[in-house]
């Protein structure tokens, strides 16, 4: 027999033994659902079922490469590599490719991510002439989403006078309109964004029954992990596809249910028994991830919400440290305690950069725990942020390569019309946009047809837009016969982007110089790997969809050991051996926004849940007294649910001594050099002094100074280079004698900023820089 189905216990194995017919496994947070998961696809695979007939969603690509992984150590490489498994997006990306040209869509669509959405957006409402203080592209863009996650098409917006009527009174009563525009704007730029991948799949299986069944009877087997967070489009899809055989599978956590912002909803979960008859329930309620500690606290945690499933979850590991919350004075002090602690548990217990991970509830969050971390030198990566794709040399390529599968694709053409500068207008392209809104065709069909047209375009500029057109076209004949590599290296230098960033010199062109070389790099690595599938060639195509649906977290990170910074959203489903949770505040976590109502609240109640079953060994909740926000130092108060965890799992580290628990802003271990009496006279009454009573930034720069030791890492912290430090004076061959005002970044990126006697400020690259310290 094998002996993988050893690796699990009873509870667990009896889901994965599961004959057909639909089951739902519910369970705490490191209960093994994953795992149940993955071995429930590598048995079914074992008792002859054709890895053709089975697909399996996750929620993030990582996760599926994870456990295909996993499967193919099971049942073998080969068995595994035909297995449909990843993201709903980039398995119904792949999906509307094969089908999609029933609904007018080119097989070779291109996905617009957030950024074309928005610029699209802002677009028509400029030509629409509409006030953009009243109509703001971002929230319209999110609108527009979330009327897609509903099933809401422009049909539908317009037949219910509810929507149109609120739309109104919000004082944007061309709404309507805008979406129209910009669903048909897509539609003839063959685009898809990221939810019509899910929208208009739901449309194909809806008005195409042959369609329909085709994918039924592929899919007989299908496998939902994190269930909780499928929206009503995603909940539809697998309800269809799942309707013939009714092998459905789904894994989940209604306690990790963070996603109701973009529509998850945990009724899914809820009335999934509804949905399918003879449903089983399994339950798994030991929790292999964490300490007792953890664990415990957790439950203690999650108790304080009404609205969920009884659950247990208990763990026969090692009690394991007490939860550590730590104060400090501000976000930046609070980044050198996190720093300073990574720093030391690595030299006290020998660990790597990867055992830790830095979590917070926004992305802006990080900035002041990456300048601690660079400061000492610790290597990190951020996951989610702006991701490497999102850079601007980056989307210049990208677009480029884009224009060539899709000429259509207008969001490209604007990038790189005139990109590097090739003499194209701001006018004349408005003239081209207007001309294809007008004609109903493409800006660049229209570019091929100027001859014919009369637009008022010169003939110095119609030979230019010829030439663009020409040149993407001998792009598109070497397209047929090249793969993608050897493509993406000619158009970069045959556009003459490589040049662009070579001539500016800067240490910004270099490093995006090398981005794009890094870009060429991946794309080589992507067209080896894709020879090995049975079902991939390595075009260009299959790399833009890799691409546009690629989250940072899918990125291979290769073996290089990094701290890992991210939200707390994208760590959902992972596992560290030591956390940190930082901003543990009131308005940011939970959020400001998030307030409003009790199921608001919940909400960021799971979410600090899904944030502390993430450790393994070690959680550190952080909070400061006072933080920047939108440029300003405000007053911070401590997190509500750092005072709900049960107090004998916890254990504060900068205790105070004034009565409440957290909220003591004021504590003597900071103002140790200060006149004491003055402060105790303003102590608080409700726990949260007047703003007025706390020190400004000047004075904490002051007490910072006076007590250097009492921050974790104030000391030696600027020491970059054996003697190359902020301060020092240096000689530079060029520019002569200058001064280290700042050194930043890592490794190949480390850069000084420097003040020079003659030269001015230059900010250098020190890999390149020819500096002499004096
Ligand atoms: P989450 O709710 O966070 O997604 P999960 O329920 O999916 O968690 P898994 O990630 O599958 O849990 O498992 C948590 C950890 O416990 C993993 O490291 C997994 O390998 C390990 N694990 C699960 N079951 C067992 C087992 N029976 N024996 C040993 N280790 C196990
Ligand atoms: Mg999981």
């Amino acid at each position: 027999m094998s002996t993988f189905l050893d690796e699990l216990n009873d509870a667990q194995r009896a889901p994965v033994l599961h004959k057909d017919g639909p089951l739902m496994v519910i369970a705490g947070a490191g209960s093994g659902k994953t795992r149940v998961l993955t071995y429930r696809i590598a048995h079914l695979m074992n008792q002859g079922v054709d890895s053709f007939n089975i697909l399996a969603l996750t929620f993030t690509n990582k996760a599926a490469r994870e456990m295909k992984k996993r499967i193919a150590s099971i049942v073998g490489d080969s068995e595994a590599k035909n297995l449909w498994m990843g993201t709903f997006h980039s398995v119904f990306a792949k999906l509307l490719r094969y089908d999609g040209d029933k609904l007018g869509f080119p097989s070779n669509f291109t996905i617009y991510d957030t950024q074309d959405s928005q610029r699209l957006i802002a677009a028509i409402i400029k030509e629409m002439g509409l006030d953009k203080d009243i109509y703001k592209y971002k929230q319209i863009q999110n609108r527009i989403s979330s009327y897609k996650n509903s099933l809401i098409t422009v049909k539908a917006y317009f037949q219910n006078p509810e929507l149109v009527e609120a739309d109104a009174m919000a004082k944007r009563p061309r709404m309507g309109e805008i979406y129209k525009n910009y669903v048909d704007r897509c539609f003839k730029a063959g685009a898809m964004d990221f939810d019509d991948l899910l929208l208009r799949t739901n449309e194909l299986l809806t008005r195409f029954p042959e369609v329909l069944m085709k994918y039924q009877d592929r899919f007989r087997y299908i496998l939902v992990d994190e269930y909780q967070d499928t929206n009503h489009s995603q909940y539809l899809i697998v309800k269809a596809l799942s309707d013939r055989y009714q092998n459905i599978c789904v894994v989940g956590d209604d306690a990790q249910s963070i996603y109701s912002f973009r529509g998850a909803n945990i009724s899914n979960i809820l009335n999934f028994q509804r949905d399918y008859d003879d449903v089983a329930v399994y339950r798994l309620e030991q929790n292999y991830r964490s300490t007792q500690n953890i664990v415990k606290a957790a439950n203690s945690i999650i108790a304080k919400n009404r609205d969920q499933l009884e659950k247990v979850v208990w763990t026969s590991n090692d009690e394991g440290h007490k939860i550590k919350i730590h104060r400090s004075p501000t976000d930046a002090e609070e980044g050198r305690y996190v720093a300073g602690s990574i720093f030391e548990m690595k030299m006290q217990e020998q660990l790597q950069n990867g055992d830790f991970a830095v979590l917070y509830r926004t992305n802006s969050q990080s900035r002041s725990i990456e300048d601690a971390l660079r400061k000492r030198d610790i290597p990190y990566r951020i996951y989610g942020g702006l991701s490497f794709y999102q850079r601007k040399e980056i989307k210049d390529v990208l677009a480029y390569l884009r224009l060539i599968v899709n000429p259509k694709d207008e969001e490209a053409l604007k990038r790189v019309i005139n990109f590097p500068a090739r003499g194209i207008g701001q006018t004349t392209i408005d003239r081209l946009v207007v001309a294809a809104n007008h004609y109903g065709r493409s800006i660049f069909e229209v570019m091929e047809h100027l001859d014919k047209l009369n637009l008022n375009i010169n003939a110095g500029t119609k030979r230019k837009l010829g030439d663009f057109v020409t040149m993407i076209k001998s792009f598109q004949i070497m397209n047929e016969g090249s793969d993608a590599f050897t493509l993406a290296e000619h158009v970069s230098k045959k556009t003459g982007l490589l040049l662009e960033f070579k001539k500016d010199g800067t240490p910004e062109g270099i490093a995006r110089m090398e981005n794009i070389e890094e870009l060429l790099n991946g794309i080589k690595d992507f067209v080896e790997g894709q020879k090995e599938l049975a079902d991939a060639t390595g075009s260009l195509t299959e790399f833009l969809e890799d691409v546009a649906l690629a989250t940072d977290m899918d990125k291979e990170v290769g073996d290089d050991d990094r701290v890992a910074l991210m939200t707390i959203h994208l760590a959902k489903g992972l596992e560290f051996p030591y956390v940190f949770v930082v901003g543990m505040e009131e308005d940011l976590f939970p959020s400001a926004m998030s307030m409003n109502t009790r199921s608001e609240l919940e909400e960021e109640r799971r979410l600090f849940y899904v944030a502390l079953t993430r450790a393994e060994k070690q959680a550190t909740l952080t909070y400061t007294q006072n933080r920047y926000r939108w440029g300003k130092l405000i007053d911070a108060e401590p997190s509500r649910f750092l005072e709900e965890i049960d107090e004998q799992y916890v254990e504060n580290l900068t205790p105070v001594n004034d009565g409440y628990r957290y909220k003591s802003m004021l504590n003597a271990d900071i103002f140790g050099e200060v006149d004491k009496s003055k402060l105790r006279q303003i102590k608080p009454k409700s726990g949260t002094p007047p703003s007025t009573h706390r020190p400004n930034e000047n004075q904490l720069r002051k007490l910072r100074k006076l007590k250097p030791e009492l921050s974790t890492s104030t000391t030696n912290n600027n020491v970059v280079d054996s003697n190359l430090a902020e301060g020092v004076l240096v000689n530079h061959t060029r520019f002569g004698r200058g001064k280290v005002l700042k050194i930043e970044g890592l490794g190949n990126d480390k850069k000084a900023e420097i003040q020079f006697e003659q030269g001015g400020m230059k900010k250098l690259l020190l890999r390149f820089a020819k500096l002499e310290v004096i």
